[in-house]
């Protein structure tokens, strides 16, 4: 199942249709994307019986107006130094335990926008986005794949000057910008992916000449801490809740690792893209 937030209402996904979930459930559930977490295995039971490509009711729809397909999460977890690789590029030791910050809930935006650089160190971080779906405490790992809604892909943009201001460095500042959390386009359910371990994803820069460069280009095969573990681990600390988003870390290929260092440019364009469920694209301005 693959369901998106279409113009500020919940949808199923059919390659290119949608279905209304009000309309299609009889109005058994909200329009409202944000409140189906609450309800996740009540409407995925649901969700799995409905025909999408076959319905009556199933549009064609316009790709643009698509919004956060979680838009109002309680939390957003961001996992650092997730791939040995990017651990290596930053000049860290690989961690013991996840490395968490926040991304501030405000920086949630959707998969296709404008983004102002705050600064002249903006980077990118591909990453895979879990969604929870019921959640919880202290889940065992063999029960965590239960508690999420489904994958979207994300980017951890990072303001790199703000992010490692400061005695500790503190990073949720500069990882918190307006529109900071690009996700989208949809989220897809665990059961849609032939592998939900091994998923290609990259990242590409169109420059002001038109110009691609293929930055990151990976799989999270390569997680350090993988899904159920980070799902588990995380649990022990924190109440899960429906709708959180967890940002499982970046490939390499990060413009802070590069030399010289290389950041996002007014009039850039960056596409992330993550096997099974799609791409989101931003546009910089400074
Ligand atoms: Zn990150």
């Amino acid at each position: 199942m693959r369901i998106a937030n279409l113009s500020h209402r919940l949808v199923l996904v059919s390659d290119d249709r949608t279905l209304d979930v009000e309309t299609a459930s009889g109005g058994r559930f909200s329009a409202d994307p944000a409140a189906i977490f609450e309800r996740w295995e009540e409407f995925r039971a649901w969700g799995a019986g409905v025909d999408v490509a076959g319905h009556a009711e199933a549009v064609a729809f316009d790709p643009t107006q698509l919004e956060a397909p979680s838009p109002r999460p309680r939390q957003v977890v961001g996992v650092g130094l997730n791939y040995a690789d990017h651990a290596a590029e930053a000049g860290l030791p690989l961690p013991e335990s996840p490395v968490v910050f926040t991304k501030f809930a405000s920086s949630v935006a959707g998969p296709d926008i404008d983004v102002h650089l705050p600064g002249e160190t903006v980077d990118w971080e591909a990453e895979l986005v879990i969604v929870i779906g019921a959640g919880g405490r202290d889940i065992p790992r063999s029960d965590a794949a239960a508690r999420i809604a489904g994958f979207t892909v994300g980017q951890d943009l990072s303001e790199r000057t703000v992010q490692w201001q400061g005695t500790p460095a503190q990073f949720s500042m500069g990882k918190s910008y307006e529109n900071f959390a690009p996700t989208g386009p949809s989220i897809v359910t665990l059961d849609e992916f032939d592998d939900s371990d091994r998923l290609a994803i990259s990242a590409t820069i169109t420059g002001v000449d038109g110009v691609e460069a293929r930055v990151q280009d990976s799989s999270t095969d390569q997680l350090v801490f993988g899904i159920d573990d980070l799902v588990s681990r995380l649990s022990h600390t924190i109440e899960l809740l429906p709708g959180d988003l967890i940002f499982t870390g970046t490939p390499p290929g990060v413009g802070m690792g590069m030399n010289p260092k290389r950041y996002l440019q007014d009039g850039e364009t960056l596409t992330t893209v993550i096997e099974g469920i799609g791409a989101i694209v931003q546009r910089f301005h400074a």
